[in-house]
């Protein structure tokens, strides 16, 4: 497949250079040149196939041919080493969770699947490639997880000190191996402009071939497109119109959604459900897109004031409005409401949510209000432990911690301190090649 980016001024190019650069020399996303709808009998007879057939079958297009069908067989076994249930609340309302894999977070998928494609094509290689990445919290878990041990590659990963939670920082830095973790003296904005300082800078890049691996990176972002598959496989015999709310900061797994949907998985509906950063709401409203900085909220990890993949989304829709606003709802929820649903998801069905699947229920309750007929699944992105604090302040009981988060826990920090962005750069050059 090959793929182009999205600002037109940059040659198309491969899957594997799109990988390996992250982001077009225009600075545009790459978005794959077609999207062939997969035959009708691959969703009749879904239920025959196992996750990796699924897998298999759906990704194929946009990786070839640069990964071999076996290596691509498994690269997905590795990935998929965990389970997708989806949980029934009532008639109306399913959540499908996300957070099984070693760091509890959907982002695990995109990580594991995008670090063994990049181990791949570097596998010859005897120049290293360097993954950097700023995180607000959950993301370098997943980075740091999903990269442990590929060869070749280096990951790097900065994170405000003091701004996220224990687990998430046990998670970051307790790894070793070829994952860093740079703790700055800062805000999660700080970490993120010394990364965007570093891509540009020519006396690093020069030198080193960096990349990113948020879901600006296409192996990264389409990977998600597997969970709705899966949900689908899960419902599709009890529910004929199937609608999923997808709580959203950049807007990447709700298009990997989108791109299922244009394979041909037959969903009705998409709901982008936001807390207080609102910019995809407020469009859909007004058709005035409107970026603005982000405010904090208690599901920090959808705090996004210009969500990186919604030009995909307009992409995908040929931005046409109407044809955009016929498939996509979104509603915007305070701390405050997504507070209540979690008390309500507790109450009402004795499960408990975390504060980003909370979100989602609400967009279901907000759009089920107008259609009663409709099947919603809101994902889970996160483990409810992972946002402890809040979760049992909420429903004031204590939240069993799962086993791979005990074992963690347990593990010695070990980060280094920087406060400038000279000390990240002297880092990149002295320490890796
Ligand atoms: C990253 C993340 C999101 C937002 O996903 P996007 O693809 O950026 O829209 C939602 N919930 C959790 C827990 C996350 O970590």
């Amino acid at each position: 497949m090959k793929y182009y980016s999205l600002n037109r001024k940059a040659p198309d190019t491969t899957f594997e250079n799109a990988v390996i650069k992250g982001l077009a020399p225009d600075s545009g996303l790459y978005f794959p040149e077609e999207i062939n709808p997969l035959p009708k009998s691959f969703f009749e007879d879904i239920d025959n196939k196992s996750y990796p057939e699924i897998a298999f079958e759906a990704i194929k297009q946009f990786v070839s041919p640069e990964i071999p069908e076996d290596i691509l067989k498994t690269i997905i076994e590795e990935t998929l080493s965990f389970d997708f249930p989806v949980v029934k609340l009532d008639d109306n309302i399913s959540t499908l969770e996300l957070f099984h894999g070693p760091t509890m977070a959907f982002k695990d998928v995109g990580a594991r699947f995008m670090a063994r494609c990049l181990g791949y094509f570097n596998k010859n290689n005897t120049n290293e490639v360097t993954v950097l990445v700023a995180t607000s919290g959950d993301t370098g878990g997943a980075v740091a997880n999903g990269f442990l041990g590929v060869k070749g590659v280096n990951v790097v990963i900065l994170y405000p000190s003091g701004k996220v939670s224990d687990i998430q920082e046990k998670q970051l830095t307790t790894l070793g191996q070829n994952i860093t973790a740079l703790e700055v003296d800062g805000v999660f904005d700080d970490c993120q402009d010394m990364v965007k300082k570093a891509f540009l800078d020519e006396s690093i890049t020069s030198k080193m071939q960096l990349t990113s691996a948020n879901s600006i990176n296409v192996a990264r972002w389409l990977p998600q497109l597997f969970y709705f598959m899966f949900a689908y496989k899960q419902l599709h015999k009890h529910q004929d119109e199937i609608v999923f709310s997808i709580p959203s900061g950049n807007f990447g797994n709700i298009c990997a959604g989108m791109v299922a949907q244009q394979l041909g998985l037959p969903v009705k509906h998409f709901i982008a459900s936001n807390n207080a950063n609102n910019v995809v709401t407020e469009y859909l409203k007004t058709e005035h897109y409107n970026p603005k900085p982000s405010v904090a909220t208690i599901s920090n990890a959808m705090d996004v004031g210009n969500p990186s993949n919604f030009i995909r989304i307009q992409e995908i829709y040929k931005n046409d409005f109407d044809q955009l606003r016929a498939n996509l709802s979104s509603y915007s929820y305070t701390d405050q409401e997504t507070r209540q649903a979690l008390l309500d998801i507790y109450k009402s069905y004795n499960y408990v949510a975390d504060p980003h699947g909370a979100v989602g229920y609400l967009g279901c309750k907000d759009y089920l209000k107008t259609n009663s007929n409709a099947h919603c699944v809101f994902l889970e992105t996160a483990h409810p432990t992972k946002f402890l604090d809040v979760v049992e302040d909420v429903i004031e009981t204590k939240v069993e911690l799962p086993s791979q988060i005990k074992a963690v826990m347990d593990k010695e920090k070990v980060a280094l301190q920087i406060s400038s962005y000279e000390e990240l750069k002297s880092f990149l050059l002295n320490t890796t090649k």
